[in-house]
């Protein structure tokens, strides 16, 4: 074992049996520490106290074997091309096939030999040759040392962690690196999570939380154990959670105390605003209008999402808020993500505000570099009152004379710096982020905990629900001949294409070719339109400009259409490949269609058979047009993480936390880390908390500034 000058914040490669190459690999997960080691924990358990016997498997189990190896080796089969790894073991009451596909690595490193022990965790399956012989299929498996080296209690016998590999760090290997650290430190392990949290909360301490979710004690109840119920395991969830909870409403309450501007109502800007609205906003766009302009009147700095489906109206919000700060003598930036939104956005509002005494322009890094000159200068001059514009706003030569108001549009497409560098080009700007994703609530709080919330939870009146079908490739003619008979009637149609990436380069040429086919051979009585990422600017504009008067009435496009583009009078969308999307960006992608005030219809173009994943998804698109439930199909099928995006969101990558599986700790830890921090128990447990967390987690979960 190690000596006794191991510490929590030691290296992980001073810990006995870890030289610089296995430090390489954990650090390549974050695992820098032996207190991230501990840390590292597991995402499932076996039960090896009650071993499966062969002879007594049933098809469609899930279990653990113990068994010994007879023979091994590769076949190939009949498909060209595909082999299988094919192993028969035995534990005496009967003898088993294992099967993996394709897996070459097996052969090649001798991994398997006979006389070896293994575990075998697996689905049982019959063999598909009828003969009644079960078979598993892929399992994992780990092998107990020939020679045993002690320790063999680890293993054997017991409740046992499983971890997510790390190259070729196996299970076994990092189960045993645990154990070492676990025994090497946990004299020295303070636990940072306040007393009195802990004590209100009957939560376990942590070095015992950290043992016992590692090595569950023999009499934890095993469903609490795979469910992650245990105390000890709940204890580092709450943990999790509860620090970041503390960060981000440490980061609130800074930002509230912080001076602010303090925008007025009058009576000027009233008019104003009745003066260019062009119809009569929906309650929800009131009520979300007046959540801005009570934060905006208040002597702090506002800082709110707003969170509105696709069509729910965000733009006129965002508009009016724009008024006000303007009506005070401010200047105002709005940000998008694509040069399509922002020139869309710039020509709607300019327009709108023709009879208003306010200089709108657009900031794009494709305009002409002596416009963009004479742009900043009069940013800097306050000669400019709005600026739209994409990310090139946040470069450094951008400077505002009096900056009261910046508005994100499609916030999620942003990354948090971002954000912040264009918050930092005024004193204390009013900020104000939109999305149209709509984002599971319980996620809200954790991603969001810094801002205030306000949803549009309403659409605008006059529109008929969407009506979404899935077309096979073999009826495509009729999705054509559907658009024909729209647009004869005098109704606008998009057509998606996905754009694969091939090597780091778009492959255009089907979206190319497709436009080529509809224009010359399905439609040549109606115009066609291209638009893509990869046009020259003025040549994309000129498309949107076109689509939109509708001199374009077939537009195939590429997904550039994906966020905010609006053309109210297109009702249909046909999506080619819709199998190829994930499920929140066909949902975006729909979007775009249902604007107005013609029925509209999204199909679907796709060929079978469908992954299940694919069918999952295109079931859920074509039954349902509600953000939220989409979102939440969609986090499901894809897990946080890929969901996420990570760091783009900002959300902190949890270690044992999971936010699906956990919700009801994290509402419970956000309440109880908002009350610590509204409400400190004691001056000396809120500083010392403030302190840890201000050292520990910006490595840990990249919350940076906490206090
Ligand atoms: P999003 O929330 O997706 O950004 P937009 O702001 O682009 O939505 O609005 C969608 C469409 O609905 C636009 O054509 C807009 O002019 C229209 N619209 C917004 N609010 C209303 C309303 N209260 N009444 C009628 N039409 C509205
Ligand atoms: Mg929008």
């Amino acid at each position: 074992m190690a000596g006794p000058s191991i510490q929590l914040n030691s290296e992980v490669k001073y810990l006995k049996g870890v030289g610089p190459a296995r430090a390489e690999l954990l650090a390549s997960r974050g695992i820098q520490t032996v207190e991230d080691l501990l840390y590292y924990t597991p995402f499932r358990y076996e039960d090896r106290t009650r071993l499966s016997r062969i002879r007594d498997l049933v098809p469609g189990q899930f279990t653990t074997i113990f068994a010994k190896v007879l023979t091994s080796g590769l076949t190939r089969t009949r498909k060209r091309g595909t082999y299988i790894y094919d192993l028969a073991c035995t534990d005496l009451s009967a003898m088993l096939r294992c099967k993996w596909f394709n897996a070459l690595y097996l052969e090649k490193n001798k991994v398997f030999r006979p006389g070896q022990q293994v575990f075998f965790y697996g689905k049982v399956e019959r063999d598909q040759y009828g003969t009644g012989n079960l078979q598993m299929i892929q399992p994992q498996f780990e092998i107990l040392p020939e020679k045993e080296e002690g320790g063999e209690s680890l293993e054997l016998n017991r409740v046992v962690p499983i971890y997510e590999g790390i190259g070729v760090l196996s299970t076994r290997v990092l189960r045993r690196l645990v154990a070492t650290a676990l025994s090497a430190a946990t004299d020295s392990m303070p636990d940072h999570l306040p007393a009195t949290v802990r004590a209100r909360n009957s939560l376990f301490e942590r070095a015992a939380a950290l043992r016992a979710t590692h090595f569950p004690d023999a009499q934890s109840p095993l469903e609490q154990v795979a469910s992650f119920r245990t105390p000890a395991q709940v204890r580092l969830i709450f943990e999790e959670f509860f620090g970041v909870g503390a960060g981000l409403s440490l980061r609130k309450r800074k930002a509230k105390l912080a001076a602010g501007i303090e925008f007025k109502v009058t009576e000027r800007a009233r008019q104003m605003i009745k003066k260019i609205l062009p119809f009569h906003p929906t309650r929800a766009q009131k009520r979300v209008l007046k959540d801005i302009a009570d934060d905006m009147c208040s002597p702090h700095p506002m800082n709110r999402l707003v969170q509105g489906d696709v069509g729910s109206g965000k733009t006129i919000v965002a508009i009016q808020a724009a008024i006000l700060a303007m009506a005070n003598g401010f200047q105002v930036v709005l940000m998008a993500p694509t040069e399509i939104l922002a020139t869309q956005h710039f020509l709607y509002i300019k327009s709108l505000l023709a009879s208003l005494p306010f200089q709108v322009d657009l900031l794009i890094s494709a305009r002409k570099a002596g416009e963009k000159a004479s742009m900043k200068r009069q940013l800097a001059e306050g000669g400019i009152h709005l600026i739209v514009g994409t990310h090139a706003l946040i470069e450094g030569d951008v400077e505002f004379a009096q900056l009261g108001l910046v508005v994100i549009d499609e916030q999620h497409r942003f990354g948090v710096m971002q954000r912040f560098k264009l918050i930092h080009k005024g004193p204390a700007p009013d900020v104000l982020v939109m999305t149209a994703t709509p984002i599971p609530r319980t996620l809200a709080l954790t991603l969001y905990g810094d801002l205030d919330f306000s949803v549009i939870d309403e659409l605008p009146p006059n529109r008929t629900p969407i009506e979404t079908r899935l077309v096979l490739e073999r009826d495509r003619d009729r999705a054509f001949e559907f658009i024909r008979k729209k647009v004869a009637k005098g109704e606008q149609a998009y057509v998606v294409y996905p754009v694969i990436e091939e090597g780091g380069k778009l492959d255009l040429k089907p979206a190319v070719r497709m436009y080529e086919h509809l224009a010359n051979n399905v439609y040549p009585e109606f115009k066609v339109g291209l638009l893509h990422g990869r046009l020259p600017s003025n040549e994309k504009e000129g498309v949107m400009q076109r689509f939109k008067h509708n001199e374009v009435q077939v537009l195939v496009s590429t997904t550039v259409v994906e966020v905010g583009v609006d053309v109210p009078n297109a009702s249909v969308m046909v999506i080619e490949h819709a199998d190829r999307f994930g499920l929140s960006q066909l949902h975006q992608l729909r979007g775009r269609i249902g604007r107005g005030r013609a029925k509209s219809y999204c199909l679907l173009l796709a060929e079978e058979p469908f992954s299940d994943i694919a069918a999952e998804r295109l079931r859920t698109i074509t039954e349902t047009n509600d953000g939220f439930k989409i979102s939440e199909i969609d986090l499901k099928l894809r897990g946080p993480g890929e969901f996420f995006g990570t760091r783009q969101w900002g959300i902190p990558a949890f270690r044992i936390a999971n936010l699906l599986r956990d919700q009801e700790i994290l509402e419970w830890a956000k309440r109880e880390a908002s009350e610590f921090v509204e409400h400190p128990p004691s001056r000396q447990e809120f500083e010392a908390y403030v302190t840890y967390l201000r050292k520990e987690w910006p490595r840990r979960y990249g919350l940076a500034g906490v206090a």
